[in-house]
């Protein structure tokens, strides 16, 4: 059995937190390849490393002082080496990061210090090879992620070691360039690491004992869910379940790897797995529920719409002109709605009106802002009827105002618009009916 471990950034915030982690790793000699994240909040008032590294990153480009947040970000790391009581002096690596910001180094290689220092903490601690990511994790010139190189790099760097502490979050171009994924993409890491070395199992480890029902800071003690599928999953991180990062169920997808999200604060609990597909049948009619504010509509409407051939093709041109993506496009017999990220809409907002009218000569053309969409999935779902109208019912009582209703053909997921003021009440509505009240 060969396992991957990735750790989130609650788990590695102090020596405390390693010390749980280190007894993690060493209590199973399958735990080879370890992907740490950067330090994370200690309680709710403390500070992520990585968001502190971002800070550093913009006042040094203003041209500000910095040298208290750097001072601020290496006492965070010298307290977690003394802690372990390890003889490790970071003076070196804080001079070459200081030296590289006065070269003017881009943002990216800043904020993937955090990743890179807990990874050479991480090795001393275990006394597990150090492997950079910037060796083995490629984006291509133009900063596109290469999964073949990537796979290649570390499937020959891996070959010959045992054991290896690989920093998540970060990887290079090929001058050297360091780049970073998303924010949270230590999950991504942790997948390929997973995939090239052909593991059994990537255990991911954060603060939560798994995937829950919903957001727990929205629901109270939202039930854990025990097995959920690939599929079920990317539709729930995609919308907000920030557990693992959508991007990391790709590369396992293909190979069958099945994921275990684990809590370091409570090794005992088996956690969520998750997996390709499974005989399993869910406790609820739905999965979970996931849900991101920040969304805006365009809805347009023309009488006949529907009889007008390439209609639907000529209005999402318009936003393709404008380089925007949308999330949905419900649609009636004279109307229809295209729903996109607020934020990229409102530099684009009047060209993008005039472009509609420009091309599909609408009747009318209305733009509603400040929208939530919500996802309630379920592998379930395919198997009952009225879910929808179960949904439905449940808003009403809760007065919630729906703006959109959108099965996707796959009857993995229903999606919901709301208005962004109504969002927390809509998703306790539709756990209370699914789950609450058990039906
Ligand atoms: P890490 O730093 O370990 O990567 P994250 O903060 O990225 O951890 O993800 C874990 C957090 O995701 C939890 O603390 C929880 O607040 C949040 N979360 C959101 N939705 C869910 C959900 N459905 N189930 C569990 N946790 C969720
Ligand atoms: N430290 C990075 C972040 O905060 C990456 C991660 O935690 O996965 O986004
Ligand atoms: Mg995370």
């Amino acid at each position: 059995m060969k396992k991957v471990v990735k750790f989130g950034g609650s788990s590695l915030a102090s020596a405390e937190q390693f010390q749980k982690v280190g007894d993690i790793i060493r209590a199973e000699e399958d735990r080879r390849y370890v992907i740490p994240s950067a330090p994370g909040k200690r309680d709710a008032a403390d500070s992520k490393v990585t968001d502190l590294l971002y800070t550093l990153w913009d006042t040094a480009s203003q041209g500000q002082e910095y040298t208290e947040i750097i001072q601020h970000i290496r006492a965070r790391y010298d307290a977690i080496i003394q802690g372990l009581g390890l003889d490790l002096d970071f003076t070196e690596e804080f001079q070459t990061i200081e030296e590289k910001i006065r070269e003017g180094v881009g943002v990216d290689y800043v904020a993937s210090r955090g990743e890179y220092l807990n990874g050479r903490i991480m090795s001393a601690y275990l006394g597990f090879p150090f492997v950079d990511a910037a060796d083995v994790i490629a984006f291509d010139a133009d900063g596109e992620f290469d999964d073949r190189r990537t796979d290649k790099l570390l499937a020959e760097r891996l070959e010959n070691l045992h054991t290896a502490v690989i920093p998540g979050f970060y990887g290079a171009r090929p001058d050297g360039t360091v780049q970073t994924f998303s924010r949270g993409g230590s999950d991504i890491t942790g997948s390929l690491v997973a995939k090239a070395s052909h593991a059994d199992l990537y255990e991911n480890w954060t603060d939560v004992s798994g995937f829950l029902m919903a957001d727990p800071r929205i629901v109270k003690d939202p039930v854990p869910i025990s097995t959920i599928t690939y599929r079920e999953m990317r539709e729930l991180s995609y919308m907000g379940a920030t557990v693992l990062h959508e991007d990391a169920i790709f590369p396992l997808r293909k190979e069958g790897i099945p994921i275990n999200v684990r809590n370091t604060n409570d090794p005992e609990n088996p956690g969520t797995m998750v997996v390709e597909s499974t005989c399993s049948k869910p406790r609820y009619t739905i999965t979970g529920i996931g849900g991101k504010k920040g969304f805006a509509s365009i809805t347009i409407e023309k009488a006949m719409m529907n009889a007008e051939v390439g209609f639907g093709r000529r209005v999402l041109e318009v936003f393709e002109d404008v380089g925007m993506t949308f999330e949905h496009t419900p649609s009636g017999i004279d109307t229809f709605s295209v729903f996109v990220n607020q934020h990229e809409l409102e530099p684009h907002e009047q060209q993008v009106i005039a472009g509609l009218h420009r091309s599909v000569r609408p009747d009318m053309i209305e733009l509603e802002s400040d929208l939530a969409l919500i996802a309630v999935v379920g592998r379930g779902m395919r198997r009952t009827r009225g879910t929808a109208g179960r949904i439905f019912s449940a808003l009403a009582h809760a007065h919630v105002n729906v703006k959109m209703i959108d099965q996707g053909s796959s009857e993995l997921n229903i999606i919901i618009g709301v208005e962004n003021r109504d969002f927390e009440a809509a998703i306790k509505a539709i756990y209370e009916i699914f789950v609450i009240a058990q039906i």
